[in-house]
């Protein structure tokens, strides 16, 4: 089978999903070839979200000017498109008389990034805006434009509006070999067939430097770095307010103890080299690194609310800096490579230049009209009792709460699933709805979900996945209610 467009973007994750929502407002035909069977399943699912402010980046490199001027687009996007962000605040907590020396050069490095209203506090200071701090601590960075935000909720809207307007999103694609045709065009090869395109755009994350190096002579050699977490749940006492960062080493930010948009509570990461880019296991070393190192912000650290573990793969190009823009050698090719942190944080502002690039080589028109994003409706977990009654009383499916960790109901479930881009999984529902992020982690809700993704798509429940691929939930005959027990079944 061979499809044309004259764009196809590699990858999904919150790089793809940006350019695919900037480019959706222009007279072209657009596809995304995932590899995976939802939005957001590499490093997008898997990091901080912390929408960084910007004062690690070295000045002049990509990653500062990126992370800047992504960050400051962040408030006006999550307000269109719905999605939740917070400006907590960060603080880069110094232990010891080096951090001191560290805290001073990120100031000035975040100055020269052009972030103002950074300020160095001292301990007193400190420990009245966050008292369970290490009372070691002698000075910090305070970043108050630093924020928080969920990122695969991000990366499921933009690519929800991108879809609404015309984009179109291929899962379960890995591309295997790229290559330029004579006439100029890319063909993408996958397992299930041929993709040609006049302008090929590289967002696929650990996987950007191995298609940049079947098109490229300039070769990028890229390393693995993953990153381990323990995630607490939603808490009713945060230890903090603010996200505390320690120090950050050549292998990243640190170990940071943080609250997350939804009042869970993140411990990490680790940052260790791998060979593997699919090798997002935790392990008990991981595990006891973060404890020893988060007990040093937090000696009163209690993991006991614990109710997850996770890991990311960071995607470090040798040469320390994203790689942006066209490829050099390769004219029609765009690349976003080594995203790694603040790629997150950077994400918008990429898309931006992407589609300025892409847009006057192909040399598009805007479209006429353009389909209004309408954002998901706010949580009924958030919603006050009259709000409740209001939606209850004009869907009865509010009624029916199906995740009661996270308070998710059935109308929300099908909602999910009748997104542009739907939840076609369990795991995809709970990352667009929550259910199941809870203390029991869908142990009660799971069959229930299974079920509404069923009823909604129309495929068999034994189809249905835990998170695409071959993870079917159920095998063997399947016994109804009602259904004696060897009777012919659907
Ligand atoms: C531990 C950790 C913590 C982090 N914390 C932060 C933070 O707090 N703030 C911040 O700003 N940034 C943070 N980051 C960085 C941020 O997560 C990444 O920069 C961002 O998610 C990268 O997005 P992406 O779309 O470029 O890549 P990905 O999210 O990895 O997406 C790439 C997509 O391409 C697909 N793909 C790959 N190869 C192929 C192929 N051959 N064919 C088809 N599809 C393919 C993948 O399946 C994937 O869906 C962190 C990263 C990690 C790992």
């Amino acid at each position: 089978m061979v499809s044309e467009s004259d764009i196809l973007i590699i990858g999904s994750g919150i790089t793809g999903c940006a350019v695919a929502r900037e480019l959706s407002r222009y007279n072209a035909s657009v596809t995304v070839l995932e590899k995976e069977s939802d939005v957001a399943e590499g490093a997008t699912k898997a990091n901080s979200g912390i929408v960084h402010a910007g004062y690690d980046a070295l000045p002049g490199s990509k990653k500062a000017y990126y992370n800047v001027r992504g960050a400051k687009m962040y408030p006006d996007l999550c307000v269109s498109l719905g999605v939740p962000y917070r400006n907590n605040g960060a603080l880069v907590i110094a232990l010891n008389e080096t951090d001191r020396e560290t805290i001073s050069i990120l100031k000035c490095r975040g100055e020269q990034n052009g972030i103002d209203s950074l300020e160095i506090l001292g301990k007193e200071e400190i420990l009245h805006l966050e008292p369970n701090i290490n009372p070691r601590v002698i000075c910090a960075l305070s970043v108050p434009g630093s924020a928080l935000v969920s990122p695969f909720e991000m990366a499921f809207a933009m690519a929800d509006d991108a879809a609404s307007n015309g984009v179109s999103f291929l899962f379960d694609r890995q591309v295997l070999s790229v290559s330029r045709l004579p006439d100029g065009r890319f063909s993408a090869e996958t397992g299930s067939g041929t993709f040609l395109c006049r302008v090929l755009v590289n967002c696929a994350g650990a996987f950007g430097a191995d298609l940049h190096n079947q098109l490229s002579p300039r070769k990028l050699k890229m390393l693995y770095r993953r990153g381990q977490y323990y995630l607490l749940d939603r808490l009713s006492h945060q230890p903090f307010d603010r996200t505390i960062f320690q120090c950050p080493s050549l292998m990243g930010k640190g170990v940071l103890v943080s609250p997350t948009v939804h009042g869970n509570l993140l411990l990490g990461p680790t940052a260790e080299e791998i060979s593997d880019p699919l090798d997002t296991a935790t392990t008990a070393a991981g595990m006891e690194e973060i404890i020893r190192k988060a007990s040093l912000t937090w000696p009163g650290i209690s993991i006991r609310n614990n109710i997850t573990n996770f890991s990311g793969i960071r995607a470090h190009l040798t040469d320390d800096d994203f790689v942006v823009g066209p490829c050099e050698s390769c004219s029609g090719c765009f690349e976003a490579i080594g995203i790694e942190s603040p790629g997150l944080s950077s994400a918008p502002a990429i898309a931006v230049d992407l589609r300025e690039e892409i847009v006057s080589y192909l040399n598009l028109s805007m479209k006429d009209h353009i389909v209004p994003y309408s954002p998901q409706p706010r949580s009924f977990h958030d919603m006050s009792d009259e709000e409740r009654a209001v939606v209850v009383a004009s869907d009865p499916a509010y009624g029916n709460i199906v995740c009661r960790c996270e308070v998710v109901t059935e109308a929300e479930i099908r909602a999910a699933v009748r997104r542009p881009v739907g939840a076609r999984s369990v795991d995809g529902v709970k990352r667009r709805t929550r259910a199941g992020m809870g203390r029991c982690q869908g142990g009660f809700c799971l069959p229930r979900v299974a079920d509404i993704i069923a009823e909604e798509t129309g495929l068999p429940v034994d189809r249905i996945t835990k998170n695409g691929g071959a993870g079917f939930l159920l095998s063997g005959p399947i016994i109804h209610p009602g259904m004696k027990e060897g009777a012919d079944h659907d």
